[in-house]
């Protein structure tokens, strides 16, 4: 379609001819074959043009013409509008300008002209394509051209909106170059801009000149690039103006091209705004071991680039973007291979003893009769165990006396463990283990919760009873937990409230946590419906950008009173109450495990900004949140504002929902944490740190929730939170939940954290059926399948999903039963114990990411992960490599679930065996969903029945057990999977950052501005009809705009008709040139 070759030549020739043709005739007919040329054509053969040197050409007739004596008009206008069609598509027209002395000279004429109509918006649009350059764009400015051009944009008018359009385009163009921004924020041209902009709105009530009113919005968004420009625009009323222009804007329709560039202008000149913080720094610090003083994260350079535009913030955004998919190693050079061993091979034999199954001797199967006595003797788990609490259930008390038997009679191992706990952790001597209180001592103190407990247990009165402490001795009454429990005790699988705070009386914090979370404590079980995305309202961002706006504009409204701060001790507990039970604002606390949430600042009557600690010793990671609230009145919506996200999307922004837990609702027998939230969208904010010295982007999530009863006390949390105390208080229901003369469960330490919490290791397998050798050969020989969870904090759902796994491995399941015969499960279940205690989202308290510290893992500072490392090198050592390593983890902008696999390129190396190519596998089962802890189990269930395929043993085991077991057909092994990357997320209903750019006008474009320009009948221009129309054209006459959808009408159609017939005419003095059908032939 572009140039075949005789049309290739056919332009040659033109072009030859351009350049050399002197006389006025055939300089426009020459013009007007171009233009029909270029005009019939595609683009391509535009760009063919320019290939051939069109560009040049025409600026070298351009200067030629423009300097003469006295220039010709009749060529000139034609050329103009030529030279800006094919200069549009030229990416170095400017360059070729400033070479050829065409920028200024159509300055020049520009100035000359600015009366005449069609030449000046001839020459606006030469300069508009000109300011491709940004040099140009320099030379025209320092040459007044931005005040002639701003000059000829006039107040309301009906008349010359052609021109008017140009002359606004050009301008906006020229503000490519920061000289020139600077220059129009320094003459005042904001102000100038904005009340131009208020006259169009006022006085455009018929909607005729919307496009003139976009086009101005779109040049201040260009001149608010830069902080000078965007404070210039507050302080010369923008916001309120654009506030006001838009909502008079909502009301009519057919002005939505206006809104929405006017909403991202507002949301680019928010001040920027640190957030009320003494320091980014987290409000923990850990003193790490070998440390003096707490060290801040090195993140702190200075930010001296205060002149940042938002181009730089796109650049940063995409950088940040990139570092944040963490989970997925892309970088090709960054994989190794084959690693060599990073310790020396000593120190392997000390993981030995984590091999339990190998050395035990299963004297036990002898005495299935008396599984209590079956229990493991020689093992850390009695450092586990004995945390049984003694005033648990009869049964407990019984398994824990046991227990705790136990531990004394293996008391050597035991000691050596603790010994080796505390050389690891000399930070733990910091950490006090708390006094826990139940957290319902917590609902008893406040106003709120005394009426729950005085409904929930009648015979008691006053706070002291509940505020008993746990200590070692029985209890000698019934305690108001057990009271609850007897009363309201929802009967959860695999949880014992009791066993929880037992448990989490061990768990060290920073803080030293002595709260239990209600949820936590009393457990939660899924609600029976599933949870579908919710969809998101349409425009809900800019209503929220609207009230954001309100906020600055009606600072009258603003209580701006702090309601909680987890540094002020003003907020602890017992003060906090007395404090606050005299205000009607909400009351907020994160004061226990996995808790984040740093300060709370009341707004506006039902609005409170929410800001989230950083991860312990370091400024950043801010995301996740649990939090609860309380004193609340029903059925009026609350907004929240977490102000101080790091992410740059989120799947809020996608039909997610934070979870609520009401405890409430809990006593009343629905203990369930379910989506909540409405109006929820996520996007960027005019926030910045607190010191102003990280340059840091931060987000907002909002959402409202509408509770449901008057002073409830309700937990908010980003996703189903799980605790470290929850997961070791699940391993021991889960130990006592198995037949030991079936199932061989042992937990054992991996090692200590930097606080000294202990990392559990868990084997499970099959007993084997007897001592036999046959059978005790097999047990010995089953390959190892190594799990591991929660190396990410934030990654709740990775526990739930571990949960399930763990769950369904210790079941009567016959597929269970079946991986447990073929293989040993080697399971930790959470490798950043001290991370997800202290509500951290990404690190560990030395303030990294772990799951970045496996190449080289430092056993004092990453302990979990060297110690991981150093138990898989010691598998393969003894020649036991795990069949099957798997990470559960969570991530916050995918949906569903999926695995990534190893590199291949790496796997192929490293192995030497040949194996798929496929590297990230989709179940779309899921879809639609926000998937719940059902689910999440459900996923970890999946996983182990996908195990079954791993091994060729197991399939004739499988074919012959399993083929009449319920769910397991070929689905399971075979099931679909999509190509995760086929459907990712579309693209966010609204707009999450702000525009670089002004979004575009549908329908405007040069081309068709330009051939409006010629196809105005002359006559109709000012309508008083003066002169011919070669007279009007030099003297600038006045004319209405009227669309043309003419192709080409660069020439007026007279001369055009014309000039095609005189070419054809002349065929032979253009060297044999014809056109048929567009298409030169020659
Ligand atoms: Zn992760």
């Amino acid at each position: 379609m572009a140039a075949s070759p005789r049309t290739s030549i056919g332009f040659e020739v033109l072009l030859s001819a351009l350049k050399n043709e002197g006389d006025v005739e055939s300089t426009l007919n020459i013009l007007n074959v171009l233009d029909e040329l270029l005009s019939a054509g595609t683009d391509r053969r535009i760009h063919y043009l320019i290939s051939k040197g069109g560009s040049e050409a025409l600026l070298s007739v351009l200067v030629n013409t423009g300097l003469s004596f006295c220039p010709n008009y009749t060529v000139l206008l034609p050329l103009l509008h030529l030279l800006a069609k094919v200069g549009h598509r030229d990416s170095r027209i400017g360059l070729k300008a400033e070479e050829t002395g065409a920028v200024l000279l159509t300055l020049n004429l520009l100035k000359h002209n600015a009366k005449h109509v069609k030449m000046a918006a001839a020459c606006l649009w030469v300069i508009e394509v000109f300011s491709s350059s940004v040099s140009a764009a320099n030379v025209i400015g320092e040459n007044h051209g931005l005040d002639v051009i701003f000059h000829l944009i006039p107040q309301y008018t009906t008349k010359n909106l052609h021109t008017i359009k140009a002359a606004i385009n050009a301008f906006t163009a020229l503000l490519c170059s920061k000289a020139n921004v600077c220059s129009v924020i320094s003459k005042g041209y904001i102000s100038g801009l904005l009340h131009l902009y208020e006259d169009w709105h006022s006085k455009d009530t018929q909607h005729t000149a919307i496009e003139i009113r976009h086009m101005l919005l779109r040049c201040l968004h260009k001149v608010t690039h830069n902080n000078p420009g965007r404070q210039a625009f507050i302080s010369k009323g923008g916001l309120r103006l654009l506030y006001h222009t838009t909502q008079t804007d909502l009301l009519i329709k057919g002005l939505e091209s206006l809104i929405e560039p006017s909403v991202q202008l507002m949301r680019k000149c928010l001040p920027k705004t640190p957030l009320p913080l003494t320091s980014d720094q987290s409000a923990y610090t850990f003193l790490l071991p070998g440390r003096a003083h707490a060290v801040p994260d090195v993140d702190m350079a200075p930010d001296n680039s205060s002149e940042e535009s938002d181009d730089d913030d796109a650049d940063k955004q995409q950088a940040e973007s990139k570092d944040y998919d963490d989970d997925l190693e892309t970088d090709v050079n960054r994989l190794c291979l084959r690693p060599d061993l990073d310790r020396p091979i000593e120190l392997l034999p000390q993981y030995g003893h984590l091999c339990p199954e190998l050395s035990h001797d299963f004297k036990e199967l002898n005495l299935s009769s008396e599984p209590e006595e079956s229990s493991p003797s020689s093992d850390e788990e009695a450092v586990l165990l004995n945390t049984f609490s003694p005033h648990s259930t009869r049964m407990d008390r019984k398994k824990g006396d046991s227990n705790n038997e136990l531990s004394t009679s293996s008391s050597g191992s035991q000691s050596e463990t603790e010994t080796s706990t505390k050389e690891n952790t000399t930070g733990a001597a910091q950490l006090e283990t708390p006094d826990v209180l139940c957290h319902s001592s917590i609902l008893g103190c406040r106003t709120t919760v005394r009426e729950l407990r005085v409904e929930a247990t009648p015979g008691l009165k006053g706070n002291e009873q509940v505020e008993e402490q746990e200590g070692g001795e029985e209890f000698p009454h019934c305690t108001m937990i057990d009271m609850l429990l007897k009363r309201h005790g929802a009967c959860i699988p695999h949880h014992e409230p009791q066993l929880y705070r037992a448990v989490a009386t061990q768990t060290k914090s920073i803080p030293g946590f002595s709260i239990l979370p209600f949820p936590d404590f009393w457990g939660h079980v899924p609600p029976a419906r599933h949870e579908p995305m919710v969809p998101r309202k349409p425009n809900i961002q800019r209503q929220k950008v609207f009230e954001d706006v309100q906020r600055f504009l009606n600072t009258a409204d603003i209580i701006n009173q702090v309601v909680y701060d987890l540094e002020d001790s003003s907020f602890s507990l017992s003060l906090f109450v007395s404090l606050q039970c005299l205000s009607d604002s909400l009351r907020f606390f994160s004061n226990f495990e996995c808790g984040n949430l740093r300060k709370a600042v009341h707004i506006r009557r039902y609005e409170y900004d929410l800001i989230l600690n950083a991860d312990a010793n370091c400024s950043q990671h801010t995301q996740w949140f649990y939090f609860e609230v309380s004193n609340m009145v029903a059925d009026v919506p609350y907004r929240f504002n977490v102000i101080n996200c790091e992410k740059s999307n989120s799947q809020f922004n996608y039909g997610m929902q934070p979870v609520l837990y009401s405890v409430r609702e809990a006593l009343e027998g629905r203990p369930h944490w379910t989506r909540t939230g409405t109006e929820i969208c996520y996007f960027r904010n005019h926030f910045c740190p607190a010191q102003g010295r990280r340059k840091t982007n931060f987000y907002t999530l909002t959402f409202t929730i509408t509770f449901k009863h008057n002073e409830d006390v309700c937990y908010v949390a980003y996703h189903y939170p799980y605790t470290y105390s929850a997961m070791k208080a699940h391993l021991n229901v889960l130990q006592k939940s198995v037949d030991p003369a079936i199932v061989f469960f042992r937990q054992q330490i991996l090692c200590s954290t930097l606080a000294g919490n202990l990392c559990p290791v868990v084997t499970i397998t099959a007993c084997p059926a007897s001592r036999a050798w046959k059978d005790m050969h097999q047990l010995r020989n089953r390959p190892c399948i190594v799990l591991t969870s929660r190396v990410h904090p934030g990654e709740s759902n990775a526990s739930w999903v571990m949960k399930g796994t763990l769950e369904f491995l210790c079941s009567s399941d016959l597929v269970a039963q079946c991986l447990r015969e073929a293989f040993v499960f080697k399971i930790i279940p959470m490798l950043n114990p001290d991370g997800v205690i202290n509500g951290t989202n990404r690190c560990d308290l030395n303030s990294k990411d772990l799951n970045r510290q496996w190449c080289k893992p430092d056993p004092i500072l990453s302990p979990t992960i060297y110690h991981t490392k150093g138990f898989l090198y010691y598998l393969n050592s003894i020649g036991r490599t795990p069949l099957v390593f798997c990470d559960y983890h969570g991530h916050s902008r995918k949906k569903n679930v999926f695995l990534y696999g190893c590199s291949v390129k790496e796997t192929l190396w490293q192995s030497g065996s040949a194996v798929d190519t496929l590297g990230l596998k989709e179940d779309p089962g899921y879809r639609g969903l926000q998937t719940g802890t059902r689910e999440l189990q459900e996923m970890g269930v999946k996983f182990c029945h996908s195990l079954l395929s791993v091994t060729k043993d197991m399939k004739a085991l499988y074919d012959r057990r399993l083929s009449n077991h319920i769910g397991l057909d070929h689905n399971i092994l075979d099931h679909k999977s999509h190509n995760f990357f086929e459907d990712d997320e579309p693209p966010c209903v609204e707009e999450i950052e702000y525009s670089t750019n002004c979004p575009t006008l549908k329908g405007t474009d040069l081309d068709s501005d330009i051939n409006s320009n010629m196809a105005i009948e002359d006559e109709d221009e000012d309508g008083d009809g003066i002169g011919q129309r070669g007279a009007k054209q030099q003297q600038g006459s006045i004319g209405v705009l009227q669309q043309s959808n003419m192709k080409s009408c660069l020439f007026p159609d007279s001369i055009g008709q014309a000039s095609i017939k005189t070419l054809i005419e002349k065929r032979n003095k253009c060297q044999g040139v014809s056109i048929v059908n567009g298409q030169i032939t020659s």
